[in-house]
């Protein structure tokens, strides 16, 4: 696939390896230059002038026909723990959002799969306004090459946890996993990928057979269906069992751990009947329950549980047999909760 941008030029970024060495043929180049273009891509390289490598004549060839870069930085903020959040542009002109996080096993970037979302969920400030488009392999994979470049550290781990559906741009994801996962680039682990998703039941299926090492996060956000469906419309199409048999599924293909993400909501979904309920739901599966911290969205109006409920919730699912954690709130004195730098960005 050979994405030609706005300005007329070759997305390099959007290209697999195999992909970029054939149209470095087709172009009249020897096949090695694709190996050391893509290495440069990755490594940072933003025009075509830092490969040294190459002759004034491939440089300027390469200015004139591809574009290296797939985002720009167009905000960041940055936290006392070393938590970032970065406002990118695309081309035509739309904002994304993306996060580079620290964690004892190391650096973490939580990027976006789309711009905007159309799962609707009711707590959720990415799904204000709606879809705007899917983005491409090569603009999830450049979100995490400016944030190494800014940073100036490696990232070794991504959750694909930002704004939109990964599932719902199901081809771009794969080709993305494929790009960052190339030795010659950012060469990250299968393992160490995770991507989150609010349960399109087809694709988890798919995913199981497509990417068996990379892990899968399940935002479930309820014990039962009737109050799923009043928070995530997706929920409306399918049974709360058909959802878990597609975990089951995905867990004896992969025999990977499913994380299931619960955002705990004050008086929506915190009480010990919820905590009860959810552990009966989970009772025997490889899995693991991340409680989040809800973050406030004023447009959406529903607040946080506080810390000592949240941990009085985790108690019982934890008595029960249900691993869990509280997922640790980095960041917090940069106010900005998912999807708010993008929204304060469209005035
Ligand atoms: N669409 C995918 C990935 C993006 S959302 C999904 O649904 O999983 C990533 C995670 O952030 C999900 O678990 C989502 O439910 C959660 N999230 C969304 N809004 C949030 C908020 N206001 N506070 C805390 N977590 C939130």
């Amino acid at each position: 696939m050979k994405l030609v941008n706005e300005s007329g030029k070759v997305s390099l970024k959007d290209m697999t390896f195999p992909e970029l060495r054939e149209w470095m043929t087709e172009i009249g180049e020897k096949r090695f230059r694709a190996d050391q273009l893509f290495r440069r891509l990755y490594q940072g390289a933003v025009t075509p002038q830092e490969i040294t490598e190459f002759s004034g004549a491939l440089r300027s060839r390469l200015e004139s026909v591809g574009d290296m870069t797939a985002v720009s930085m167009l905000r960041k903020q940055v936290s006392k723990d070393g938590t970032r959040k970065y406002l990118f542009g695309v081309r035509d002109g739309l904002a994304i959002e993306s996060v580079f996080m620290k964690y004892k096993y190391g650096n973490t970037a939580c990027i976006s799969s789309q711009a905007g979302c159309r799962m609707g969920c009711a707590f959720c400030a990415s799904g204000i306004g709606g879809l705007e488009r899917n983005l491409t392999a090569g603009e999830m994979a450049d979100q995490i090459v400016a944030m190494e470049r800014d940073t100036g550290e490696r990232i070794g781990h991504i959750v694909v946890m930002g704004t939109g559906e990964p599932f719902d741009n199901y081809d771009q994801l794969l080709r993305f996993i494929e790009i960052v996962h190339d030795e010659r680039g950012l060469n990250i682990g299968m393992r160490n990928i995770t991507v989150s998703t609010c349960g399109i039941l087809k694709r988890i299926k798919q995913f199981a057979g497509d990417m068996p090492s990379v892990n899968l996060a399940i935002s479930l956000h309820a014990p039962d269906d009737e109050l799923r469906r009043k928070i995530m419309p997706v929920a409306k199409g399918y049974e709360m069992s058909e959802l878990l048999e597609a975990c089951r599924y995905h867990e004896e293909k992969t025999h990977r751990r499913t994380t299931f993400e619960y955002a705990l909501m004050k008086g929506v979904n915190d009480s010990d009947e919820h905590a009860v309920k959810l552990a009966s739901l989970l009772k025997g599966m490889l899995c693991h329950v991340n409680l989040i911290p809800l973050n406030y969205v004023e447009e959406k109006g529903l607040r946080g549980t506080e810390r000592k409920n949240a941990e009085h919730f985790a108690e019982i699912l934890d008595s029960r047999g249900i691993e869990v954690t509280i997922r640790r709130e980095l960041g917090s004195d940069i106010s900005a909760a998912c999807g708010q730098l993008r929204l304060e960005n469209r005035g």
